[in-house]
């Protein structure tokens, strides 16, 4: 069988294996990896329902990645074993009239952790097959969630070494303390001086510092990214699209052929974009909601087809979706109108920061939730049900809600559940109840403890009193000479 090529979403004749993509991470032009054609699923229904999560998530990858079986087996065996602490992977729980999908039973306990407890498999898989000699560098800057993921991805993986950068005053504590005392010689934690942006923006110079680059590979290091936009981290989102429908019809709540629709919480549009792509697959999912904050630019995009950031940035209680520009919409872009038009609105967007687009895809649609609402939906389903959402989860909870309502629709709606409720603890306790709001942080999680009856994750058991290994601080202009100084 023909393994998917990849192709860029501004310039259809720049063309990747899988491997060189998952390297490169993005397109030499500034555009992104799309399959050329999106593969079919090739088993039948019977013998998915049969598969455990891992053997599924091989029947997904192998349609996508040019590795063998070897190779892949490899690294799905790796990638999701006891690091998660479910033997499911992944659970899908029913609680009132929506399905819960757990997605953050891994080691840093968002869903960050499905793609990156194994992109460092792929990675160095893909280096293998393009016999790329040096040792691989990642560098990420983070506004807390995919900072720890990549962290425990690659902490510890021979032949790569990463370095996270996080705006020193801008993360939740625990998120701050999951990466300073975050183990394994090969890692290396740095707070700046500056916001999150700044920090991107430092990294992104430092992937395009030839001179940098040259001196690096000398010493035998080559750069790349754990970011979103790289293929080797969308692709393995789509298994659990998959796994949720075939959880559902073993749970008796559709025969497989009838539609279940998802609500996903979206900041850079990866986690939908996975679902998506399992529909185009032949799963035969019903509808998209992409929830969003506040921070509604999607919202708009979709009722609309203007896609428009200039407009005020809010701080909310989800902040892994505070977010103006999704970068993987580029890709539903390219899929429904090509590569010129979507060249077209990229050189828009950054010019003028906004462009129009024709909406051809009815499958997904956008509901947002502010954040009244959030708080508001998290004290429902718990006062109903008893069940703890964290503040991600929550929005998307809420955007389903209105587009059941909106729509009318009997099918029934899987909420994508992005993080443990532990991981946002504060915002999570004052929304079921406002005296919370002036306790401590890592007090408010024995009482989350005590009112959930779910146990507080082994991973950030006790973390406020673990050893900081990271104190390493930066200012924001100095993050290029950092990097020099811990690698040269
Ligand atoms: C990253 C993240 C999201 C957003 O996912 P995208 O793929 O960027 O749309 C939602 N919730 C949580 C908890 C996250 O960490």
């Amino acid at each position: 069988m023909a393994v998917t090529t990849y192709i860029g979403t501004r310039n259809k004749d720049i063309t990747a294996s899988a491997s060189e993509a998952i390297l490169r991470g993005i397109c030499p032009d500034g555009g992104l990896y799309i399959p050329k054609e999106i593969p079919k699923m090739d088993k039948t229904p019977e013998e998915l329902m049969g598969m455990d999560y891992r053997q599924l998530a091989y029947e997904v990858l192998k349609l996508y990645l040019d590795f063998t079986e070897e190779e892949l087996k490899y690294c799905i065996e790796h990638a999701y074993d006891e690091k998660f602490d479910t033997k499911e992977i992944v659970p899908l729980v029913k609680k009132g009239d929506m399905l819960y999908l757990e997605l953050f039973h891994g080691r840093t306990l968002a869903f960050k952790d499905m793609a990156l407890s194994i992109l460092p498999y792929l990675m160095k898989t893909a280096a293998k097959r393009q016999g790329q000699k040096e040792e691989i560098v990642i560098l990420t800057a983070t506004s807390g969630d995919t900072g720890k993921a990549a962290l425990e991805g690659f902490a510890g993986v021979d032949g790569v070494k990463i370095m996270v950068f996080f705006p020193e005053d801008g993360v939740s504590p625990v998120q701050k303390l999951q990466m300073t005392t975050q183990e394994g010689d090969n890692t290396c934690v740095v707070g700046i001086k500056g916001n999150f942006d700044d920090a991107q923006s430092a990294v992104k110079r430092i992937f395009t510092d030839k001179e940098l680059a040259d001196e690096l590979e000398k010493r035998g290091y080559r750069f790349s990214s754990a970011n979103s936009i790289n293929i080797g981290r969308l692709v393995p989102q789509i298994v659990y699209y998959y796994w949720a429908y075939i959880q559902a019809v073993k749970m008796g709540e559709i025969k497989w052929g009838e539609p279940l629709d998802f609500t996903v919480p979206t900041g850079n549009f990866g986690d939908i974009l996975a679902g998506w792509y399992a529909a185009q697959m032949g799963l035969p999912a019903g509808h998209f909601v992409c929830a969003s904050n506040d921070n509604k630019v999607l919202y708009d995009f979709f009722r609309t087809g203007v896609y428009d950031r200039n407009r005020a940035f809010h701080v909310t209680v989800s902040p892994s979706m505070d977010i103006l520009i999704s970068s993987n919409l580029e890709r539903l872009l390219c899929h429904m109108g090509g590569q010129d038009k979507t060249k077209a609105e990229m050189a828009a967007l950054q010019a003028e920061g906004k462009y129009t687009a024709e909406i051809t895809e009815e499958r997904i649609s956008g509901e947002f939730a502010d954040e009244a609402e959030t708080f508001d939906a998290i004290r429902r389903v718990y006062k109903n049900t008893g069940y703890v959402m964290d503040t991600h989860t929550a929005v998307a909870y809420a955007a389903a809600e209105k587009y059941r309502a909106e729509s009318g629709t009997k099918n029934p709606m899987v909420i994508v559940s992005t993080a443990s409720p532990y991981k946002f603890t504060k915002d999570v306790m004052t929304a079921l109840d406002e005296k919370y709001a002036e306790g401590d942080a890592f007090e408010l999680m024995k009482e989350l403890e005590n009112i959930s009856g779910v146990a507080i994750p082994a991973p950030i058991r006790g973390i406020e009193t673990r050893e900081i290994r990271h104190k390493n601080v930066c200012e924001k202009d100095a993050i290029a000479d950092f990097v020099k100084g811990w690698l040269l």
